[in-house]
C-alpha cells in the first residue's frame, strides 16, 4: 500500500511493534533455570537487547522489498569491468547446499571428511592444470588476500636464499588494480611504478631502468586492466628473472585465457585466481570469496599449511612443511565457495572452459566495435574479455562519465566500472562476459547510443540521472562527510 506516496523502505527497527513475534518455541522439556543462577553476574545484561519485534510476514516483506531495490546479475545486465559479473548457474548452489557438505565440521576426523578433502585436492589440481602451475592452495579468502599470500611466498623464497635484505622492491604497472600496490606495501615491500606505453603495454624500456638487484618481483595482470594482452610478456619475464626477481600474475579475471593460454607458460611463478569472478561463484555484497594461489615448484615449500594430500588411498591434511608461511585463513579456506567453482569446472569440462574464453572475448569485441562510433577509444587494438572507452568526447559538452553511469541505471543496466584504470581520462571499463546474449548486448548498444546523443542534445537529463529509481542522485560529499550509519535507538 502506498497511502503516502512512493514506497519507502523503513528500517526493520521502525517496523517494530512491542510484543509482536515471528516465532514460537516448543514447550520446555527440561527444568527451567534462572540465567542469574548459571552465569556470573558481570556477564549478565543490564537492559534488554533492542531487537525488532516483528512477525514472519513483516520480515519476509521487509527483506523482499530491500532485495528488489538491488541490481544483481539475476535481475539485469551487469557489464562491470574487472569484476566479471557472469551469470552463476543455480546448480552450483544446489550442490553447495547438499547436507553432506553443509553439515560438516572442520574439526571432524579426516576419515569422515574424505569427500570434502577430495573436492579440495581435485580443485587444486584442476587449477594447476588450467594455469600451468605446480601446486595450488585454496586458503586465501579473496583476490586481495591471495595477492598478500602470494607476496608472502615471494618474500619467504628470497629470505630462504639469504636475500631478504636486498630484495625489497615490487614493480607494479600504472594500469594495475589498486589492490596490487596495496598488497605489496602491506607485505612490507617498496612499490615501484612502471608506466604503460602508447599501445597499453608495459613500457619495456622504462621497465629496464627500474629493474635492479633490489627487485623482488613484478606484479602483472594479463590481459591487463585495459583488456589488452601484454605483447612483450616473454621478454618481460626474462628481464625480471635475469634480475633474480619473480613474476606474480593477478588472475582475478582469467576469463579471456581459460583453456587458451596459461600464466605458467608465460613465465609467471605465482598466480592468484578469483573463484568468485572467473569460476562462477557469486560475488558482490561483500563475499564470501575465494582467492586460490598457485605456484611453480620452487615455491611449494612455502605454501600455507595444512596442505591437502592424497596417497593413492586416503586424503589427509599435511602440516609437515617447516618452511611454510603458516596459515592465512582458518581451516582450508571458504570451502563452499570452492565447491561451487569445482561444480562449475566439472560441468564445463575443458572444452566448455575454452568456449567461455572464446565467447567472453567475442562478446567484448562485438561491443567494442559497435561503441566506438559514439565514444573515444584510447587504444585501437583488439581487446580480450573487456575494454576501456573514454568519455572525453562527452566531457566537451559538460557531461562527466559519472553522469552517463548514473543515466544507465535509469535503463535497468548496472553501470560499467568508471574512472579506472587511472591512466584513461573519464574511463568506462566494460566487460559483458560470455553469458550475455547478442540481444542483450544490442539493447545495451542502443542505450549507450541514446546516452551519447543526450550528452550532445540534452546534457541536463544526464546530470540529473537517475530519474526513475527510488533513490535519486545523492550528495556524495555530504554522504562522505556526515555519514548516517547507525540506528540510534527508538525515539531517536
Ligand atoms: C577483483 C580484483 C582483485 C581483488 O579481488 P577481491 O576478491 O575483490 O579482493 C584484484 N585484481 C583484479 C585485477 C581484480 O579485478
Amino acid at each position: 500500500m502506498r497511502i503516502d506516496g512512493p514506497r519507502e523502505v523503513k528500517l526493520i527497527f521502525e517496523e517494530s511493534v512491542p510484543g509482536r513475534t515471528g516465532f514460537s518455541l516448543p514447550p520446555l522439556d527440561v527444568p527451567a533455570v534462572e540465567v542469574a543462577e548459571v552465569l556470573p553476574e558481570d556477564l549478565l545484561r543490564t537492559r534488554k537487547p533492542e531487537l525488532p519485534e516483528v512477525s514472519e510476514v513483516d520480515v519476509v516483506r521487509h527483506f523482499t522489498r530491500l532485495s528488489e531495490r538491488n541490481h544483481g546479475v539475476d535481475s539485469g545486465f551487469y557489464p562491470l569491468g574487472s569484476c566479471t559479473m557472469k551469470y552463476n548457474p543455480k546448480i552450483n548452489e544446489d550442490i553447495a547446499a547438499l547436507d553432506g557438505f553443509t553439515g560438516l565440521h572442520p574439526y571432524q576426523p579426516e576419515g569422515t571428511v574424505q569427500g570434502a578433502l577430495r573436492v579440495i585436492y581435485e580443485l587444486q589440481n584442476y587449477l594447476s592444470e588450467l594455469m600451468g602451475m605446480d601446486a595450488f592452495t585454496l586458503q586465501p579468502a579473496a583476490g586481495a588476500h591471495g595477492e598478500l599470500t602470494g607476496l608472502m611466498l615471494i618474500k619467504a623464497y628470497h629470505r630462504d636464499r639469504g636475500q631478504s635484505d636486498q630484495k625489497q622492491e615490487i614493480i607494479v604497472p600504472d594500469s594495475a588494480h589498486g589492490t596490487n600496490p596495496a598488497s605489496a606495501a602491506m607485505c612490507g615491500f617498496k612499490v615501484v611504478e612502471v608506466p604503460s606505453d602508447e599501445r597499453g603495454n608495459v613500457d619495456v624500456a622504462a621497465l629496464k631502468t627500474v629493474v635492479s638487484e633490489r627487485t623482488a618481483g613484478l606484479m602483472l595482470t594479463n590481459p591487463n586492466t585495459l583488456g589488452l594482452f601484454e605483447e612483450n610478456i616473454l621478454e618481460i619475464a626474462d628481464i625480471i628473472h635475469a634480475a633474480g626477481g619473480l613474476l606474480y600474475y593477478d588472475g582475478a579475471n582469467a576469463n579471456a585465457i581459460l583453456g587458451i593460454t596459461r600464466p605458467g607458460d608465460m613465465g609467471f611463478d605465482v598466480v592468484h585466481l578469483n573463484l568468485h569472478k572467473t569460476f562462477a561463484a557469486p560475488h558482490g555484497g561483500g563475499g564470501p570469496g575465494s582467492g586460490p594461489v598457485g605456484v611453480k615448484a620452487d615455491l611449494i615449500p612455502y605454501l600455507p599449511v595444512p596442505r591437502v594430500q592424497y596417497d593413492g588411498e586416503v586424503y589427509h591434511l599435511d602440516y609437515d612443511h617447516p618452511k611454510s608461511i603458516g596459515k592465512v585463513k582458518g581451516y582450508c579456506g571458504n570451502f563452499l565457495v570452492a565447491l561451487k567453482a569445482y561444480a562449475y569446472i566439472r560441468q564445463m569440462g575443458s572444452s566448455g572452459l575454452r568456449a567461455v574464453a572464446e565467447n567472453a572475448v567475442l562478446n567484448a569485441n562485438y561491443l567494442l566495435a559497435k561503441l566506438q562510433d559514439y565514444f573515444d577509444l584510447p587504444y585501437r587494438r583488439r581487446c580480450m574479455h573487456e575494454f576501456v572507452i573514454s568519455g572525453s568526447r562527452q566531457k566537451a559538452h559538460g557531461v562527466k562519465t559519472l553522469d552517463m553511469a548514473k543515466r544507465l541505471l535509469d535503463f535497468g543496466v548496472h553501470a560499467p566500472t568508471i574512472y579506472f584504470p587511472l591512466i584513461v581520462e573519464e574511463a568506462l571499463m566494460i566487460e559483458p562476459t560470455e553469458t550475455e546474449s547478442k540481444e542483450t548486448m544490442d539493447q545495451f548498444i542502443t542505450i549507450m547510443a541514446q546516452i551519447a546523443r543526450e550528452a550532445q542534445e540534452n546534457p541536463e537529463v544526464l546530470k540529473q540521472a537517475p530519474r526513475n529509481l527510488p533513490v535519486r542522485r545523492l550528495d556524495e560529499a555530504a554522504a562522505a562527510r556526515h555519514p548516517n550509519l547507525k540506528w540510534q535507538g527508538r525515539g531517536a
